[in-house]
C-alpha cells in the first residue's frame, strides 16, 4: 500500500512538478538586495513603503512599531528562497522578498527589519516566545503547526522531493521505496522527513538543523539522498549542475505560508489582503527570484481565515 500511495501523491503533484524541475542547472541568481530603503530586488523598486500604517488589535504590529521595525525569521542557505551572501552581507531570494514586501506594507523600510535565521524545527516556538513578530522561509501550513501558531496565505505551491549524486544510479529511482535500506537526509522538524519516517520506514534517516548540511553529505557520499520541497532543491542542484540532479518525483503539496503569532487575526488578515490585493507585485517579485530558475508557477489563492 505504500507504493500505492506515493505514486498516488506523485500523480496528483504532477503537473506542479513538470513546472518545478523545468530547468534544473544553471548558476542560482539572487537579484535582491534591497539595502535602500525596502524597495524590493535589483534596481528596479518592487513596492513601496507604506506611510501611515494602522492596523488596530494586532499586538504583533503594535510591538513591531514600539520597537521601530519588525523581527523577521527567516532561512538563510536557501538559494533563491532564503539566502544570505556571506561576502557581501545581501539577503536575497523569493522568501526574503515576500519578508521586506509584508514589512514596506507595514510602513517599515529595509533598514528598520531584523532579520533572524531560525531552523525547521524552532520556528513555532520562536513566534510563540514572542521571538520574531513574523516567519517567512519554506514554511508549510500544516495542521499541527497551526495548534501552535497562524499562517497567512499560502504563497506559494511546491512539493516533496529528492536530490541525488549526478553519477549514481539513484537517478533512475521511480518511486520512494526505492530508497530502501539507503540514508536519505533532511532538516529536523520538517514535514519531509515526518513523511519518511511515518510512510517508509525501510528508510533511514539523518537529520540537521539545515538543509546544507545534508548538501554536503550527499556530495561526500555519507548520504544517498536529500529531501524537502522541490523548490530548495533546484537551488542546490543549481549551485552544483555537475554533481547533482533533482529527481523526477513529487509526492507532497507542501504549501508556504507565513506565520504569524496565534490569535493575531488582524496581521494574518492584513497580510491575506496583501497577496489578493497585490496587483502584480507577487509576480514581479516571483520573476525577479525564484523565476530565475526556470520555474512556473500560479500565485496560489489565500485560506479564508477560520
Ligand atoms: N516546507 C517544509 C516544511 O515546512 C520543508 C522545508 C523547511 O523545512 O522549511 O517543513
Amino acid at each position: 500500500m505504500r507504493r500505492t500511495r506515493a505514486l498516488a501523491g506523485i500523480g496528483i503533484a504532477a503537473a506542479a512538478l513538470l513546472a518545478l524541475t523545468a530547468c534544473n542547472s544553471g548558476t542560482p541568481s539572487n537579484p535582491g538586495g534591497g539595502g535602500d530603503g525596502g524597495d524590493g530586488a535589483g534596481d528596479k523598486a518592487l513596492f513601496e513603503v507604506a506611510k501611515d500604517v494602522q492596523l488596530d488589535g494586532s499586538p504583533t504590529f503594535d510591538a513591531m512599531q514600539k520597537r521601530g521595525g519588525p523581527v523577521i525569521g527567516v532561512k538563510e542557505d536557501q538559494p533563491n528562497l532564503g539566502y544570505l551572501d556571506a561576502t557581501t552581507g545581501e539577503r536575497s531570494g523569493f522568501d526574503i522578498e515576500i519578508a521586506r514586501w509584508i514589512a514596506a506594507s507595514l510602513g517599515f523600510a529595509e533598514d528598520d527589519i531584523t532579520y533572524k535565521p531560525i531552523a525547521s524545527a524552532n520556528r513555532e516556538q520562536a513566534l510563540v516566545n514572542g521571538d520574531i513578530d513574523y516567519y517567512v522561509g519554506t514554511y508549510s501550513i500544516t495542521d499541527s503547526r497551526k495548534e501552535q501558531i497562524d499562517f497567512a496565505g499560502p504563497y506559494f505551491v511546491t512539493g516533496q522531493g529528492f536530490l541525488v549524486r549526478a553519477d549514481s544510479e539513484m537517478t533512475e529511482v521511480k518511486d520512494v521505496s526505492d530508497f530502501n535500506g539507503m540514508t536519505v537526509c533532511s532538516a529536523t522538524g520538517s514535514t519531509p522527513i515526518q513523511n519518511i519516517k511515518d510512510n517508509f520506514k525501510q528508510i533511514e534517516t539523518a537529520e540537521y538543523d539545515i538543509y546544507s548540511q545534508c548538501v554536503e553529505d550527499l556530495l561526500s557520499g555519507k548520504v544517498d539522498a536529500v529531501t524537502t520541497d522541490a523548490a530548495i532543491l533546484i537551488g542546490y542542484a543549481a549551485q552544483n549542475p555537475d554533481e547533482l540532479k533533482v529527481l523526477d518525483g513529487l509526492f507532497t503539496e507542501e504549501r508556504y505560508g507565513v506565520g504569524v503569532p496565534k490569535g493575531d487575526s488582524a496581521l494574518q488578515e492584513h497580510i491575506n489582503t496583501l497577496f489578493t490585493d497585490g496587483g502584480d507585485t507577487w509576480q514581479a517579485i516571483f520573476d525577479a527570484t525564484l523565476g530565475q530558475s526556470g520555474i512556473t508557477v500560479d500565485q496560489p489563492a489565500v485560506d479564508p481565515v477560520e
